[in-house]
């Protein structure tokens, strides 16, 4: 297939903009967990995104048969992982299908630490023996890391989620940053004249491996980006609509299937 014109639009799509537990939360009965508008239902954190005939997904979680279900996508061209944790790789054994529709493998791009747990993770799937089994194409990247897959070039970002380093991707004017608790200096430097800024805020009160509300909005201000996108919450964050009126005017509660084009 021929590229697309170098002015061709990126687009993407919130697959899923819920922390760990999803929204609502199984045997919650708190009027998040119980509202009837779709944007307070939320599957695990993932986007796609598109351009022109180049297809990716960032993280893989235990919802991601269904987001691609839902979407209706059938081809990648690589998945990039943030870390290890099972909300953002759960669902890696259903790349499977993808890759057996398609007829061949695509790279899964992601730290040292991540393929090593990947490695223990999914055993079976390097193991020759097995039959019908995924097949993992590993490409360890790190901070600070330039790649491409097709015509979409990547900027690997340094994020600390804690207890934890992980990775962030920059794509062009796109940051897509979850499961942060701080960024580093020089992460801030990297994104600063970013136009579109994906992060993660839990929930309101504080928490001490993921950004709660007022850090992100502090790290939003900091960065000055022309909109921001608050992904990775939880129900405690509150009701879409109400908490949406609350936030300054370049600042948006993602929501599942919500699309962006720049
Ligand atoms: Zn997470
Ligand atoms: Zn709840
Ligand atoms: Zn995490």
């Amino acid at each position: 297939m021929s590229n697309p014109p170098a002015n061709s639009l990126t687009s993407l799509v919130f697959l899923g903009t819920a922390t760990s537990h999803g929204v609502p939360m199984l045997g919650c009965a708190c009027s998040v967990c119980q509202s009837s508008n779709p944007k307070d239902r939320r599957l695990r954190s993932s986007v796609y995104i598109r351009r022109g005939d180049t297809r990716i997904v960032i993280d893989c979680g235990p919802d991601f048969r269904q987001q691609l279900l839902r979407l209706g996508v059938w081809n990648l061209d690589a998945v990039l992982l943030t870390h290890e944790h099972n909300d953002h790789v759960a669902g890696m054994d259903d790349l499977r299908s993808i890759q057996q529709r398609q007829q061949r493998d695509f790279p899964i791009y992601l730290s040292e630490q991540t393929e090593t747990s990947i490695r223990q993770r999914f055993a079976y799937a390097f193991d020759h023996r097995h039959r019908g089994v995924p097949h993992f194409e590993l490409r360890r990247i790190a901070p600070g890391d330039h790649f491409s897959v097709k015509d979409l070039d990547m900027e690997v970002l340094a994020v600390d989620h804690g207890f934890v380093d992980i990775l962030g991707f920059r794509i062009g004017d796109l940051v897509y940053i979850t499961d942060a608790k701080r960024l580093p200096a020089e992460t801030l430097r990297r994104i600063h004249s970013c136009s579109v800024l994906v992060i993660n805020a839990l929930r309101i009160k504080a928490h001490k491996t993921h950004l709660h509300l007022e850090e992100a909005l502090d790290i939003i201000e900091q960065l000055n980006p022309s909109q921001a996108y608050l992904t990775h919450m939880s129900h405690e964050i509150g009701l879409h609509d109400e908490l949406q009126k609350q936030l300054p005017d370049q600042v948006f509660l993602s929501y599942d299937g919500l699309r962006l084009k720049f």
